[in-house]
């Protein structure tokens, strides 16, 4: 199916004559496995061939070029000593330093008594100034041809700057012309070059300003990659709603009705969101709706009252989250209000086994469920629904695309609602959920406590174990969350190990340890005498992080905060002040704060909306930071970078809308151009999608 043109650049790097079967792990390990890969690859600086320096002004690790007349060859006694090549020029004494060499190849390429140009970065050894294997050996001949500025890149462990040029140089002979496929008016107006010349050059920066990140070249590569990436997402969407929905009728007086159970009243937010969930249920296409909400915005009672409408036009809804506890808090709130209502409500989870299992399941198969809540365990095979028509996932990122698509296809054209806090910035939304319609729910119940934010070092522990104590005599629990070690789940044990030891030197068995290495029924164990037991301070790796609801938690400690993601920072924090009772959030840093970390954590001082938090946090440290490595879920792209390039993620975005909504555009006179940009950036999954769909 692959356009022809494109398909020699698909060809494995290791299928490339002269690439050995050493260095291509390391290339396919540093770049990708196929030659299109390589293209990517871009040069992070350049060197200047051009710098001719007086030997002695030379510094140890510049690039430098000399032209020397070749004395005399000193080969090595043994096998470890390198081989010496001594040179000379009016200046003074060059020494060019070979290890593991081939004498027979150094004789040719430098003769002795001859002049060459040589190349490299100097050093000084015992008060001597040589090069250590010269990048660059030329007759003097040839300089006038020798390029006078070179690329390089980043490197990995193994991979030396030489080889990897030459491949990528290798690799960018197999690009071909490909039509354009950007808008005429578009490229008119930016004056972009052809992806071709773009790419040539980029790979052939002229001077240091050729690599700015706002080089006409980049900027034209990183368009490509990001409309690309657009098109596939309007394609998928697109391919959704051509699946039929299933009209539920009328409900917005059942869901009326639930809302007098409530124990509060809506906020209007909640309220909007309610109604374009309904109005997408009504609707004769499938719902696929995000709920974006800060934590503790109230996500939960939308799920239950969109469930609520979908049981009373007759079908089944069914609410998945991520781990078993929550799942029973969820069962709990929402089993009452269905009780209240004589709606049948079940619990299904891991540790829900045998006969209960079984009546449960057979509930579920008849219909006689008309609401599941549960874990993983829903998505099992022998679930089956009678008539499933909502599916609900709460904590979005923590499920993969897989799973989604499992808990969808229990039934026939399932609404498909997602509930998510992780607090994307509306720029990024459009690359991670482009594929959705969004519902936000902007703002919080009123009747919440305050949250003061303080800074502190954990030198001054003390004052953080007088707070403690003061907290715990008003009643209120304690968090304490140690640091985030990415490296090491090991390393992050034995410091919640070690602090737990701490505090129980002052607060004895009121302290309890959670980890993310415990099996699930003694963390449950835990966490339920943190909400409703003896225990009053909880030290805890990061798996507190998803939503656990203990109302009583008054302070949440973090060690090391600065280690930590603004937006996680914020999602820890949302585990207080839950209630109407105020809290506070103390952030407890190691080392001294660089004025980066300094002005981070500020942020969340000054601030409690988990948006503008976001946008801060991306604004200082990029989007591939943003939610730290462990759990960013957001696209990564190769050559594009958010925010940097925000404005023309936008612009992909409209551009895609009008591509897609043209009837048969593949037929378009630009049709190919999409074609081979779609398989040019690997997107060509969606072309098939198009197909089936
Ligand atoms: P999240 O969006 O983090 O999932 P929850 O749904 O768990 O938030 O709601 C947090 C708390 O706020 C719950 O105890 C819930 O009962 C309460 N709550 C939800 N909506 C309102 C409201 N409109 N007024 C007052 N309290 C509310
Ligand atoms: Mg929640």
């Amino acid at each position: 199916m692959r356009p022809v043109l494109l398909s020699k650049i698909f060809t494995p790097i290791s299928k490339i004559p002269g690439i050995s079967s050493r260095l291509a792990p390391l290339l396919e390990q540093a770049c990708g496995p196929e030659v299109v890969d390589f293209f990517w690859h871009l040069p992070n600086g350049v060197i200047d061939r051009n710098f001719f320096p007086r030997m002695h002004e030379a510094s140890p690790g510049q690039i430098a070029s000399f032209i020397v007349r070749v004395n005399n060859h000193e080969k090595p006694r043994n096998r470890k000593m390198p081989y010496r090549v001594k040179c000379t020029n009016e200046d003074g004494d060059l020494t060019l330093v070979f290890f593991h060499s081939h004498s027979e190849y150094l004789k040719k390429e430098l003769p002795e008594g001859e002049l060459r140009l040589v190349s490299g970065k100097v050093n000084i050894y015992k008060g001597k100034i040589q090069i250590n294997h010269p990048d660059l050996i030329s007759p003097v001949e040839e300089i006038d041809s020798l390029p006078t500025l070179e690329p390089t890149y980043p490197l990995t462990e193994g991979l030396n700057r030489k080889p990897l040029t030459k491949v990528i140089q290798k690799a960018l002979n197999f690009a071909p012309d490909l039509p354009e496929w950007i808008d005429p008016d578009l490229l008119q107006e930016k004056q972009w070059p052809s992806w071709r010349d773009a790419l040539q050059s980029i790979h052939a920066p002229q001077t240091i300003e050729d690599l700015a990140p706002n080089s006409h070249n980049r900027k034209r590569l990183a368009y490509d990659e990001l409309l690309a990436d657009q098109l596939a997402v309007a394609l998928i969407r697109k391919n959704k709603f051509q699946e039929m929905g299933r009209p539920s009728g009328q409900y917005g007086s059942v869901v009326t009705q639930a809302e007098t159970l409530l124990p509060f009243k809506l906020t209007l937010t909640q309220k909007k969101c309610i109604d374009e969930i309904l109005t997408d249920m009504m609707a004769n296409k499938r719902m696929v709706r995000l709920v974006h909400g800060d934590v503790g915005s109230g996500k939960t009672v939308v799920a239950f009252l969109a469930m609520i409408a979908a049981t009373a036009a007759g079908y089944q809804a069914t609410f998945m989250v991520p781990t078993e506890i929550l799942a029973q808090q969820h069962y709990e709130t929402i089993n009452t209000w269905c009780q209240a209502l004589g709606i049948n409500c079940h619990l299904l989870t891991g540790s829900i086994k045998g006969k209960n299992r079984k009546a449960t399941l057979n509930s579920i198969s008849t219909g006689q469920a008309n609401i599941t809540i549960g874990t993983h365990a829903i998505i099992q095979q022998d679930v089956k629904f009678e008539n499933l028509s909502l599916a609900i996932i709460d904590e979005q990122h923590k499920f993969g695309v897989g799973q989604r698509l499992a808990l969808s296809q229990k039934g026939i054209h399932v609404d498909l609602l997602v509930l998510s806090a992780t607090p994307i910035p509306r720029t990024l939304l459009m690359s991670a959920y482009g594929d959705m319609d969004v519902s936000r729910l902007t703002s919080r119940p009123k009747n919440r406590g305050k949250i003061r934010t303080a800074v502190k070092p954990l030198s001054q522990i003390d004052s953080v174990i007088d707070a403690i104590s003061r907290a715990i005599s008003a009643g209120g629990k304690v968090y304490w969350v140690c640091p985030l070690i990415e490296e090491s789940n090991f390393m992050e044990l034995s410091a919640a190990t070690a602090r737990h030891k701490i505090l129980e030197t002052t607060f004895g068995k009121q302290v309890g340890l959670v980890h993310g290495q415990m099996d699930q029924s003694t963390k449950d164990e835990v966490i339920n005498n943190f909400a409703n037991g003896p225990i009053d301070i909880l030290v805890a790796t990061t798996v507190i992080e998803v939503g656990i609801d203990v109302p009583d938690a008054t302070v949440m400690i973090i060690e090391q905060a600065e280690r930590f993601g603004l937006s996680q920072l914020h999602q820890l924090r949302g585990r207080v002040g839950r209630s109407e009772k105020s809290g506070s959030c103390l952030l407890l840093y190691g080392n001294p704060l660089t004025s980066t970390a300094r002005a981070r954590l500020d942020i969340l001082r000054q601030t409690t909306d988990g948006f503008l938090i976001a946008e801060e946090d991306l604004r200082l440290r990029g989007a591939g930071e943003l939610l730290g490595r462990k759990q960013s879920g957001l696209p990564q792209y190769k050559i594009a970078e958010l925010p940097l390039d925000n404005d023309l993620l936008i612009t992909a975005h409209k551009h895609a809308k009008l591509i897609t909504n043209t009837e048969n555009f593949l037929l378009q006179s630009y049709g190919p151009a999409l074609q081979a940009l779609l398989y040019l950036f690997r997107r060509d999954s969606a072309l098939t999608l198009l197909r089936s769909g």
